[in-house]
């Protein structure tokens, strides 16, 4: 962190000096939500939990709605965008979301003051965000991961993909902090409760990522540069943070990469790039 004196002898706060910041305020099949943020500026990555409770999270991590410059849509999915309508009208901010995913969505979200529809591929920003969505396979309309890069510094995000493919290995090896899907444990979900047609779709590429997918996936595209993996989108059925971890972390041995686990009932630490 910068000395206070910094602060005091300058009075700057020019965006080149802040630090990138990721809060995993949700993640989970019942809500996902991640604030990104840079100084007094930021945007959400989905906003699947009620407009209230997300408010409720960043106040206790002491983040500013009212910072918020724009919410970001990964796909369709309820868990994904449950509290974008009533923030994006509280705060009159614009959504951004692939033209897909909007049709896909509007009915659920109701009227947004602003969307801007973004195509996979093709980066954009929302200053001082450079944002970079990219196809992922999930059973969605049109689902996508997120690259998001500041001064030198680059976020992945990647929590609802059957299959980690080869372009999303592309986008995510670069990151020096990667929140990438841990969603079940692949004996607990062949012995668990759910019946076979959702095991199948769970597993299936339209699916979610197991411990296992995601310890290979880790093993394929760690480097030096990468700081933090968080772990998300943790089945409460099939699986759990000790599991998902003890698998995850053969990937990175007793490496200088730290790595936790988001929670679906509370809002994690904010973390720094
Ligand atoms: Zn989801
Ligand atoms: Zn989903």
């Amino acid at each position: 962190m910068r000395p206070r004196t910094d602060f005091a002898k300058t009075g700057d706060s020019s965006e080149d000096r802040e630090d990138l910041t990721l809060c995993m305020l949700a993640s989970g099949s019942k809500g996902n939500c991640i604030h990104v943020g840079s100084g007094i500026r930021s945007i959400l990555v989905d906003a699947g939990l009620s407009g209230r409770e997300i408010e409720r999270r960043m106040g206790e991590r002491s983040l500013a709605p009212d910072h918020l410059q724009a919410i970001v849509v990964s796909h369709e999915h309820a868990d994904h965008i449950r509290g974008v309508g009533v923030l994006a009208r509280r705060f009159n901010l614009p959504v951004f979301m692939s033209s897909e995913t909007a049709n896909a969505a509007l009915s659920a979200m109701g009227k947004i003051p602003r969307l801007c529809p973004f195509q996979p591929g093709i980066p954009f920003d929302i200053p001082p965000f450079r944002i970079h969505p990219f196809n992922v396979s999930h059973d969605a309309v049109d689902p996508v991961g997120f690259t998001i890069s500041m001064n030198g510094s680059q976020i992945g995000i990647a929590t609802d993909l059957g299959v980690a493919t080869g372009l999303v290995k592309q986008y995510l090896k670069a990151c020096h902090l990667l929140v990438i899907e841990a969603n079940h444990d692949v004996e607990m979900l062949h012995n668990g409760p759910y019946p076979w047609p959702l095991k199948q779709r769970i597993k299936s590429r339209n699916g979610h990522l197991s411990n296992e997918d995601a310890e290979a996936l880790l093993r394929e595209i760690m480097h030096p540069g990468l700081k933090h993996v968080v772990l998300g989108h943790l089945s409460e059925t099939n699986n759990t943070s000790s599991q998902a971890l003890k698998t995850v972390k053969q990937a990175i041995g007793e490496g200088g990469i730290a790595i936790s686990v988001a929670r679906q009932d509370r809002s994690g630490p904010i973390l720094k790039l």
